[in-house]
């Protein structure tokens, strides 16, 4: 399964969740928002020096089927600058904000998009216990989790999550290593 943190980072839960999946040493995907990468270059820093995987989340968190193409772009291109600023490491994958994006964007964009399959409404409900009941329920191979690292309730969630993956037996890869 691959455990996925968008609109991050966060100057205090991003650095709570690196912490947890360094003592589990878990891989895990960062949807970074660029104007947050801006922000809070060294915790950007501090992802990719661990191993996790990085993706484009744009940079102000459109919908961008509501966007101009050439708005799209700017969204696209001005992260990528951010994320490569930071990190010398350009995204491989993109996640579009709410999910939005049509046949169109896929096209234009040059790296693929990846959504989820199992969404644990964290931003929603702001209840660890809930982020962990909804990630059991719905556990499944290749299975792509979608959590927020600007909530500390989905960091306090982190650790049960990751000991009942591993409980049963699940690996916990890359977004790009399930959609490869
Ligand atoms: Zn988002």
């Amino acid at each position: 399964v691959a455990l996925t943190f968008d609109d991050g980072p966060h100057p205090t839960v991003t650095p709570q969740i690196l912490d947890i999946l360094q003592k589990y040493d878990v891989q895990a995907t960062f949807f970074l928002v660029g104007q947050r990468v801006q922000q809070h270059p060294e915790i950007v820093q501090r992802i990719v020096e661990e191993g996790h995987e990085i993706g484009n989340h744009t940079w102000s968190h459109p919908n961008i089927t509501t966007l101009p193409i050439n708005g799209v772009q700017q969204e696209f291109i001005k992260t990528n600058e951010a994320i490569i600023a930071a990190t010398n490491y350009a995204p491989t994958v993109f996640r579009p904000p709410y999910g939005a994006t049509s046949d169109t964007l896929e096209k234009l964009l040059p790296i693929p998009s990846v959504l989820w399959s199992i969404d644990t409404l964290d931003w929603q409900h702001r209840d660890p216990q809930q982020t962990i009941a909804i990630v059991n329920k719905h556990l499944h191979n290749n299975a792509i989790i979608l959590m927020h690292d600007i909530h500390q309730p989905t960091a306090d969630a982190l650790e049960t999550i990751i000991l009942n993956l591993q409980h049963a037996n699940y690996d916990c890869v890359t977004a790009s290593e399930i959609l490869l």
